[in-house]
């Protein structure tokens, strides 16, 4: 039997399009709306157009959105000081710097310089350990793996004592996503294993897997026999295998046989179309509920 799609592409235009009603009422109740800037450093093309898809999306929706851009050969301080200018404006309650940053300035110096509570990216130490303690205190959760959890929601697969295996242990990815899957709560309540290079018997995990998470950059990584029939696979890999020569385009494929896996597990994520999209929507949500704390609605 052939697996159920779980669409990246349909799940982040329900999102958004709640964030955008969300959104509204915020505004007929209080006068107000989310407020976002992006703060982009130098002119790479790949974080020119990353900023500009966030802008966009961030517009769409009614947001109160800054593009902040700053040149190349800005200095470390200037731009911890736009950070505290941001950190202490109230119309604003979310805070983005895109990375990579260039050389002179330390990366870690500047996420840590954000407000956690404007960190809507979730990278900064104090959301990193709220997301550890779990339930309230955690008030982000980084997009990609909040992106993943709500797929898995939204599909109506059980994760309550299901078997969680992830593969991978970034800390953009794989560590996040296990602990939010191992917390009490909804979409989570799981058993959850993390597995990576040094896992002596990798197919044999995710073979238990009801619940397989890929997060590895390897292509066609996980073999149809690792897959645990009925299970449901969400294949987070971006890997770019070669180049359509009539458009120019990016080949890409995630880290799972994908033709194969679909006729054994129950649901799966695409590549493109699955994980990807849900990123950005996620932003836009953590962007609101940050707007909902401050304004206390
Ligand atoms: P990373 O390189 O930081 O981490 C990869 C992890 O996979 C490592 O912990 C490593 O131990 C593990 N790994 C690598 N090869 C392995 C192997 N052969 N066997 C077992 N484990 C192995 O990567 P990341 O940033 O977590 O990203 C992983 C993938 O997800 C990439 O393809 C990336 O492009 C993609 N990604 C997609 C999104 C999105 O769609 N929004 C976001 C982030 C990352």
């Amino acid at each position: 039997m052939t697996a159920e799609l779980i669409s990246g592409t349909e799940i982040r235009k329900a999102i958004l399009a709640e964030v955008k009603e969300e959104v509204e009422q915020m505004k007929e109740k209080t006068g107000k709306v989310p407020g976002l800037v992006t703060i982009l450093v130098g002119s790479s093309p790949a974080s020119i157009s990353y900023v500009t898809l966030k802008v966009k999306t961030a517009i769409s929706l009614g947001f109160h959105e800054i593009q902040d851009d700053q040149p190349e050969d800005i200095s470390e301080e200037e731009l911890l000081k736009l950070i505290d200018k941001y950190n202490n404006d109230p119309d604003i309650h979310g805070i983005l710097v895109q990375l990579p940053l260039p050389k002179q300035i330390d990366d870690k110096k500047v996420l840590t310089a954000i407000n956690p509570d404007k960190d809507v990216d979730a990278f900064h130490p104090v959301n990193v350990g709220r997301l550890m303690i779990g339930g309230e205190e955690a008030i982000f959760h980084p997009c990609t793996p909040a992106g993943i959890q709500e797929m898995i929601v939204r599909s109506g697969t059980e994760t309550s004592g299901a078997e969680v295996v992830v593969v991978g242990r970034s800390n953009i990815v794989g560590k996040p996503i296990a602990m939010m899957m191992a917390q009490k709560g909804v979409g989570a309540n799981s058993t959850v294993t993390i597995v990576h290079t040094r896992t002596k018997d990798l197919a044999a995990h995710c073979l238990r897997a009801d619940i397989l998470i890929v997060a590895a950059g390897v292509p066609g990584l996980v073999k149809p026999e690792w897959i645990k029939p009925g299970s449901t696979v969400i294949d987070v890999g971006v890997n770019r295998i070669g180049m359509n020569e009539k458009t120019g385009k990016a080949i890409l494929s995630g880290d799972v046989d994908f033709e194969a896996a679909k006729e054994i597990c129950g649901k799966i994520t695409p590549v493109p179309g699955g994980v990807g999209p849900m990123t950005i929507a996620m932003l836009m949500k953590n962007t609101l509920k940050s707007a909902k704390y401050a304004l206390k609605v």
